[in-house]
């Protein structure tokens, strides 16, 4: 039973792109393969993969250059291998599109575990319309009503509140950029994003978490900024 269709492996390195290939051969019935930026940018116009794993040291183009370029022609969920990991990195890669980041060496087990969850997010979010309730913990989200329920009892949020929240589980499971989340609850950018936000996630968390100290819901991301936990 295969969790998905076809995936992309772009990586020079050969043993690399072996043990990547071995490691998902349960998870996708197809495993296409690319060795430079410019064949997987090709691969993936022709062959629609439904995840992409993206090696940031590709010989011919920026890593970076490649994400975007590849985000820009699908909404494939991309998993990004790299050596490197600074925040402003994380934050760079996030916001040129790619859902996940695993920094080389990488354990099998722990990469396979978070393509899993990128195809699980995929699957539940992708088709999601504005009519749909999602349950995160024991709260009940309701998309197109706005409405926020604890149980009996209904949270009142204010209209940013509300698109932050919105965001977040709309893409739960996904790290989001401060400017990310900042662009979505606000529509436009001004002023630093990391503050602002902190501010009213701050008020978001006292209302919808069950411990605002230590919040389940809202997951800060040290240096890059949100996530809302997906329940297994
Ligand atoms: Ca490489």
């Amino acid at each position: 039973m295969y969790h998905t269709d076809s995936i992309l492996i772009i990586e020079d390195d050969f043993h690399i792109r072996r043990a990547v290939a071995n490691a998902l051969s349960e998870t996708a019935r197809t495993i296409t393969e690319a060795s430079t930026g410019r064949e997987g940018i090709e691969r993936a116009a022709v062959d629609h993969p439904d995840l992409i794993v993206l090696d940031l040291g590709l010989p011919d183009q920026e890593g970076i250059d490649v994400c975007r370029r590849l985000r820009s022609q699908s909404s494939a969920p991309i998993v990004v291998l790299s050596a490197r990991h600074s925040d402003d990195e994380k934050v760079q890669l996030l916001n040129a599109g790619a859902d996940d980041y695993v920094t080389k060496p990488f354990s099998i087990p722990e990469f396979v575990a978070r393509v899993h969850a990128q195809l699980r997010r995929a699957n539940l979010y992708g088709a999601a319309d504005e009519t749909t309730v999602l349950r995160v913990h024991d709260l009940m989200i309701d998309v197109s009503r706005r409405t926020v329920m604890r149980g009996e009892d209904s949270i009142h949020l204010t209209p940013v509140e509300w698109n932050i929240l919105r965001v977040l589980v709309t893409q739960a499971g996904r790290t989001l950029t401060h400017r990310q989340i900042f662009h979505a609850a606000w529509g436009r950018s001004f002023g630093n994003p990391q503050q602002h936000l902190r501010v009213h996630v701050t008020h978001l968390r006292r209302k919808i978490e069950r411990d605002p100290t230590s919040p389940e819901i809202i997951i800060t991301e040290p240096g890059v900024g949100y996530r809302c936990e997906l329940l297994p």
